[in-house]
């Protein structure tokens, strides 16, 4: 087999731990999984696998691509972008359901012979979901629901806006055949209990994320590590990479990594992201040059072949760059062999 020159350390017991956690945190009510966008990047079958093993029973995606992808696991899958036209080939995928998110979609279920399914309700984001005064006039009447659920547009800050959602959930109970409702997502599980109700949907926080304060702590899950291709000793004087934004300004020993924008590493890294060997820190140096990143490598015992692991905690590595946790998980890219330890 031919390995990538970069990959990605998946720390299982770390991706179980913080599914734990959660579901503490989250009492009476399940706790579910997010494993849209292919599990935040990390690989979803992988995590649904060892999810499932713990406990978890409830798993979202985003499209019936993503729900063929893992039907096989035999768990249940609500697809969070309900139905199209398109979709409905796949819609009767084992153990995998819709959530409903307009009128036209539930038509469209209720033609092709209804059946279980999930309804989105919006209170307030203005992204997907029916409106709470359609369900008023009947718009769900004689469906089969599992769980109408919403969703917190500002869960990760101390906004209004959450208490005014969460009222009109609570509004609706009872109002719709649904037999269970659901409202959080990671930073609206540490918002209270309740906010939790019967099903909670954490993502971000699995994969190590840390959306809110109160999730401090959860425990990093994905670390990409890089081989080291060539090492040189930059003189005094001499720049390094793209641009040249980096001057040595005495000899320096550089480390060059297989590792850049095609895999995830974005340009705020550029200057600020470190690799390590052991606990010494190896700075970035320059510009990320497109597939190659520069570290400087004279603190450690660094030679052609090595690998390096890259500081990749989430709140800290999204500080530096600029990036958010959401987006330096899912841009992971497909030149990583995926390993889970
Ligand atoms: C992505 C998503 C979640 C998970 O959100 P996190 O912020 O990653 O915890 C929950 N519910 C819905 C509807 C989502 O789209």
């Amino acid at each position: 087999m031919n390995r990538s020159p970069c990959r990605l350390s998946l720390d299982a017991a770390a991706l179980v731990d913080n599914w734990r956690r959660l579901a503490a945190m989250s009492g009476a009510a399940a706790c579910g999984a997010a494993v849209k966008a292919d599990g935040y990047g990390l690989g979803a079958r992988e995590v649904v696998r060892r999810l499932a093993d713990a406990g978890c029973r409830d798993f979202f995606v985003a499209t019936w691509a993503e729900a063929r992808a893992l039907v096989d696991t035999g768990v249940s899958i609500s697809v969070l972008h309900g139905v199209r036209a398109d979709d409905m080939a796949l819609a009767r995928l084992r153990n995998a359901r819709p959530v409903l998110n307009t009128a036209r979609q539930i038509q469209r279920w209720r033609d092709a012979g209804g059946g279980l399914c999930d309804v989105m309700v919006d209170t307030g984001m203005n992204r997907l979901g029916v409106s709470p005064a359609d369900i008023a006039d009947g718009l769900l009447e004689g469906l089969r629901i599992d769980t109408l659920m919403s969703h917190l547009a500002s869960g990760d800050e101390d906004s209004p806006l959450n208490e005014q959602q969460r009222a009109r959930v609570v509004a609706l109970a009872g109002t719709t055949e649904a037999q269970r409702m659901s409202l959080a997502n990671s930073a609206g599980i540490a918002l209270g209990a309740d906010y939790r109700f019967d099903l909670v949907r954490p993502g971000i926080a699995l994969y190590g994320g840390v959306p809110r304060a109160e999730l401090a702590g959860m425990r990093q899950v994905a670390t990409p590590e890089a081989q080291v291709l060539q090492r040189r000793r930059v003189a005094a004087g001499e720049s390094v990479g793209y641009n040249a934004t980096w001057t040595a300004q005495t000899d320096t020993e550089v480390a060059i990594l297989n590792l850049g924008y095609a895999d995830g590493y974005w340009c705020g890294f550029s200057g600020k992201g470190a690799a390590r060997a052991g606990a010494t820190r190896l700075p970035v140096l320059g510009r990320v040059s497109m597939d190659l990143i520069a570290v400087d490598c004279g603190a450690a015992d660094v030679a052609e072949g090595d690998w390096l692991a890259l500081d990749y905690a989430l709140p800290e590595a999204s500080a530096i760059s600029g990036m958010s946790q959401y987006e330096l998980l899912t841009g992971l890219g497909a030149r990583f062999d995926r390993i889970w330890r």
